[in-house]
Formats: structure tokens, sequence, C-alpha cells
């Protein structure tokens, strides 16, 4: 049986501090999920409105400002604009994988898929192979639509597509031709945040979750460290995410914890204080309600060239993964991540 928006907020509770979709059972689906839950693009699918939204997306290629920087590549015609995508998606991997926040791994894992190119492209990527160079295989929508198919059938519980901005036309098209052969997984739509909220509303009654970085609070240390510096993304990355929590709200998981629905943020702790997390809490806390899931990330790692830039070539201390765990804790936030909480527990007790 299916379930309307309305009918599916009904069904939400408050267990612990986080919303629950009450009356789904383990062993529902392979997945977890409850037979009566469905993925948004179902309902807009049965509206008649996901091709139109799909050839929305596809136009933005004949002019590309699909993110902020707003190169009018005329992709369709053959040009690259900065990130140096195509109309042709290219994907690195696809794999269930287990290190995504719980919420999103379950039994099954989360079913990623990596784009290749990023229209972001920081100087301390961790990913850079795949995102800077371009590494990975070129395909046509209907093979991507049969990545998502082949991860549902391995046992994943989302599709989460990771750095997916320069490529959402191709991911829109390819959920439209995989729901017809059976796709019934929530879209994770996991971003860089470098995005405009005008084409996040694209994705209204597509996407489930999303799960953006809002990585710079100050725009002079963004254009620092995101390659070519967009001095505009704090502005950018908070209009979309604002955008996006109008659209699925906060996070609502079935009685095993698996994320159905809902906004999902992710900011990494960077050294000396450069990403801004003390203004990254306050600015949850002022424009999000309080128990939005935020997990503030320890894993900071030296990559690529970040090694050139004083500032950020060392790992984060405890202390400065500990500060910014009190600062969310003292700002209100009640719904952080609960790895991220074992880990400052850890790191507390090793100072004594
Ligand atoms: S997605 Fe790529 S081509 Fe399009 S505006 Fe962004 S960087 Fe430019």
């Amino acid at each position: 049986m299916s379930m309307t928006r309305r009918h599916f907020m009904k069904k939400l509770g408050v267990v612990g501090g986080a919303a629950v979709l009450n009356g789904c059972s383990p062993e529902d689906t392979a997945q977890g999920h409850s037979v009566s839950w469905e993925p948004a693009y179902t309902q807009l699918q049965r509206e008649g409105r996901l091709a139109e939204r799909v050839q929305q997306a596809y136009r933005k290629f004949e002019q590309c400002d699909l993110c902020p920087r707003r190169c009018g590549a005329r992709r369709s015609a053959g040009e690259t604009g900065f990130c140096g995508a195509t109309t042709r998606v290219k994907v690195y991997s696809h794999n269930p994988h287990f290190g995504e926040e719980l919420p999103l791994v379950g039994r099954g894992g989360s079913g990623t898929i990596f784009f290749s190119h990023c229209n972001l492209r920081c100087v301390f990527c961790q990913n850079w192979p795949i995102a800077h160079l371009g590494h990975g295989r070129e395909i046509r929508d209907a093979e991507l639509a049969e990545l998502m198919l082949d991860l549902q059938r391995r046992g994943c519980h989302n599709i989460n597509v990771v750095t997916p901005t320069h490529v959402m036309p191709n991911i829109l098209s390819a959920v439209h031709l995989a729901l017809k052969k059976g796709l019934r997984l929530p879209i994770c739509y996991n971003t860089g945040g470098y995005e405009r909220a005008e084409n996040i509303k694209l994705l209204d009654g597509i996407v489930d979750i999303y799960l953006p970085d809002l990585k710079f609070m100050d725009s002079a240390e963004s254009a620092r460290y995101a390659v070519t510096g967009p001095e505009d993304y704090p502005e950018m990355a908070q209009q979309a995410i604002l955008e996006m929590h109008r659209q699925v709200g906060e996070l609502v998981t079935d009685d095993r914890g698996l994320a159905l629905r809902g906004l999902m943020i992710r900011h990494l702790v960077m050294p000396n204080r450069v990403a801004g997390t003390r203004e990254f809490v306050a600015w949850v806390a002022e424009h999000l309600p309080r128990n939005t899931y935020v997990n503030i990330m320890a894993q900071y790692r030296v990559e690529h060239r970040a090694f050139e830039h004083e500032r950020i070539a060392r790992a984060i201390t405890s202390q400065e993964f500990l500060e910014a765990i009190d600062w969310a804790e003292q700002a209100g936030l009640s719904n952080l991540d609960e790895r991220s909480l074992a880990m400052a527990r850890m790191h507390r007790r090793r100072l004594g």
C-alpha cells in the first residue's frame, strides 16, 4: 500500500530525539523499509511529473548553470566548464559503503555511486584522483539506472549519489528509468554543498535524504582552500541547505534506525579553526530545528595539496575536535552523529 506525504507525516513519532516511522518492521523488505513506505519519486511519477522534471534538468546542459559557478558551458554541444564534465555521466565506483553515518548504513550498507569530476575541488580533497583528475568510466543513463538496481539487489538501504551536482540531470534520468524496473530505495543526495537553491528545487519530490557538507563559514577561507576560490560558498551552501530542509525536514528513520527521509548535515573540523565550526553550529541553531542531524567530523587528513598551505598542513588535535563538540552541545544541537560523540568520549578519556 502506498503512502501519501500527508499520511507519511502523520505516522511520525518522536523517540529519543529522533523522528521514527512507526509500524515498519525489520522483516518487511530486504532493505528493512516497510512495504507501506515508498520513495518520493514514485509519487511524482504517479502524478506524471517525473519525466518533465528530467527534461527540465537536461535543459541545463544547453548553457550550464547547474552550480553557482554558472560557467554557461554548452555541454550539450560538447563544451566543458570548470568541473570538466560532459553530458555523459562518468562513474568511478558503485558499492555498498559501511563508513557512512549509521542511519544510512544499517546491515546492508549505503549504496554509494561515486561520480568523477567536481564543481568545487578543494585543495584538501581526499578523492582528488576522482574529483580533480576525473578518473572513472563514462556510461549512459540507462547503465547508471542498472547500477542503482544492482545496489538494491545487493541489499543496500539507499542510493547514495556522491558529488552529484554537475551530473544531476543524469541522476534524475537514471532514477526515472530505474523506477520503471522496480527501484524503491530512497535517493541520498551527498553533496559538497556548492549548490544553487533554485536547482535544488528541481529535486523536490525526488530526493528523500539530503546529505550536504557545510565546509566553510567564511568566504575568504572558502576562496583560499577550494581551488579557484568560490567566495560565495558559505552563502550558496546555506541557502541550498535551507531549501533542502524545506523539502524533507528533519531526519526520519524506521524502527531499525534506517534513514527514510530528511536532512543530515556534515561539517569537517579543520586545523586552526579554518572551517569556522563555532559559526557553523551557531548558524544551524539559529536557522534550523535544534534536532537537525549534524555530523561533526574528525577525519581531516592532509591530502592532495593541503601540505602547501601552512594552516591546514596538519591533522586536527584532540582539543580542536572536543571544542567543536562542546560548541555544538552548548548551541543546543541535540541530534549529533553517534559515532562522532563516541569519538569525543574516547578523546576525553585519553586526555583524562
Ligand atoms: S556544473 Fe560544471 S559546467 Fe556547470 S556551472 Fe558548475 S562547474 Fe560549470
